[in-house]
């Protein structure tokens, strides 16, 4: 591999002093690596890059091959945005692959027509993909000289300046068994240097159940635009579609797709890295609903003669609270095998309800209170085997603020964290600010008010300002 004269890099967004891997960007590099004649490395860049230093590890890695550059995971980091344009108008090759590569390549609904809205990415990218990593390989074997947008899933803008763009195929578990682990690097003053990762991923299933439920939900206005004076009079509100929560990246970006297949769960599994005593590494199991089938984890590990180590856990308070007795079946057996369940983040994002209404969240305060409960009843049956506490390396979901902060929901929220001690073993050291990606549910709602209010929120990057409109008229 190390070899091939073709080259392609992947840079992703990631987070200082940590060493997890990313499942995305490096199953992408794996397929190409296995598939194609390009060697495709994945670099991890940090918010504290200095960007001589990336240049020049680029221009030392690539050397006197043509300079290929993806973009993917980047977490709406707008200075990498600039990176990527930067090398564009140097006449390198940059593209924009990962979740909403395509939304955030073509730019917000009605750009166009509303000029303060985010215009999209197509200046910084050459072209974006979306969608499974082997629709990279056709364009690679034909050069990216040839009409790149006749290829599945890539989005190109034409010569008059409109953006072409082909669908996607469908997922197909062929290319989702394996992963080269190994394969990411950091940024470091003198190139790029590997580095091990300490958790990986599997993917078991692609996309969210709660993201196949199609509803209307009425959304309140944010706070800042209330009368203060008059509580009492009937709150103006916005509706909007919605399939999955109305804040989430992977609803709209993926929907549901179902599950992957045993085989290739099996083969991602045989893939990860061991720690020296033999035993795999953690992995977080990528399945939001992940309890039915959780035994089944052990038995699939069990026909391939590995150990695991650990299994980290992402999921709704509402299906831990259906899938308790499976929980705990699972846990008996990751007793006798010597492997820890966390429960590394569960969704409660609020405990009071409008606002868990307004996020669709689709679980109610109560739902979320049942779970800590169960949770709390559960950690002494098994105290070593089973971890869910901020100690223990969870990170459970806590949305504050949103912009439904009225003096009296916030009062009930520290109210409920006070009567039930949240902070002391659930609530994570910071809270997440709601975050409104342009091309979510809630872009949707607060798009509705731009235009009733004729106001205009700030845009940031991908997202959109809640907490502040700007001077302006809207057109
Ligand atoms: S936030 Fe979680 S539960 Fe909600 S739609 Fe997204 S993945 Fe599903």
């Amino acid at each position: 591999m190390e070899n091939k004269s073709k080259k392609l890099v992947i840079i992703t967004g990631y987070f200082q002093d940590e060493s997890y891997g990313l499942l995305g960007p490096q199953m992408a590099a794996t397929i190409i690596n296995d598939h194609s004649e390009y060697q495709a490395r994945v670099v991890a860049i940090t918010n504290e890059y200095d960007k001589n230093d990336l240049k020049k590890a680029l221009n030392t890695f690539f050397g006197d091959s043509p300079v290929v550059v993806g973009f993917s995971t980047l977490g709406g980091r707008t200075d990498l945005f600039d990176f990527a344009k930067a090398l564009k108008n140097d006449g390198v090759i940059t593209f924009l692959a990962g979740p909403q590569a395509g939304v955030d390549f073509k730019g917000e609904v009605g750009c166009e027509k509303y000029g303060h809205r985010f215009k999209g990415l197509s200046d910084c990218f050459s072209f974006a993909i979306q969608g499974p990593g082997q629709q990279m390989l056709p364009l690679l074997k034909a050069g990216f000289h040839s009409d790149i947008s006749r290829f599945d899933g890539v989005l190109v803008k034409n010569e008059k300046g409109h953006i072409i763009e082909k669908p996607s195929i469908a997922w197909d578990d062929e290319y989702l068994a394996k992963v080269d682990w190994q394969n990411i690097y950091r940024l470091q003053k003198n190139g790029f240097e590997p580095f091990n990762v300490d958790c990986a991923q599997v993917i078991a299933q692609i996309g969210c159940p709660h993201a196949s439920k199609d509803r209307e939900v009425i959304i309140e206005y944010p706070q800042i635009l209330k009368p203060k004076e008059d509580l009492e009079q009937k709150k103006p509100s916005a509706r909007i579609h919605q399939k999955g929560c109305s804040f989430c990246d992977v609803a709209a970006d993926k929907g549901f797709k179902g599950a992957v297949s045993e085989d290739a769960i099996k083969q991602q599994l045989a893939c990860l890295p061991e720690h020296p005593d033999g035993t795999k590494i953690a992995f977080e199991l990528i399945n939001e609903s992940p309890l039915p089938k959780l035994a089944g984890i052990f038995k699939l590990a069990d026909d391939i003669s590995i150990q695991l180590s650990q299994v980290n856990l992402t999921m709704r308070a509402d299906y831990f609270l259906k899938g308790l007795d499976k929980l705990e079946a699972a846990l008996k057996i990751a007793q006798e095998k010597n492997v820890r369940i966390l429960l590394a983040s569960i969704g409660f994002e609020s405990f009071e309800d409008t606002i868990l209404h307004n996020l669709n969240k689709g679980v109610t305060r109560q739902m979320n209170l049942d779970t800590i409960r169960a949770i709390r009843d559960l950690k002494p049956k098994f105290p070593y085997h089973f971890g869910y506490l901020k100690e223990e390396g969870a990170n459970h979901g806590f949305i504050h603020p949103t912009p439904w902060d009225s003096p009296k929901i916030s009062q009930q929220i520290n109210r409920t964290i006070a009567m039930y001690q949240l902070a002391m073993d659930i609530l994570p050291n910071h809270s997440t600010p709601l975050i409104i990606h342009h091309a979510s549910g809630l872009g949707d709602w607060i798009r509705q008010i731009e235009i009733k209010e004729d106001i205009v929120f700030e845009r940031i990057g991908t997202t959109i300002a809640w907490w502040q409109t700007e001077d302006k008229t809207l057109v």
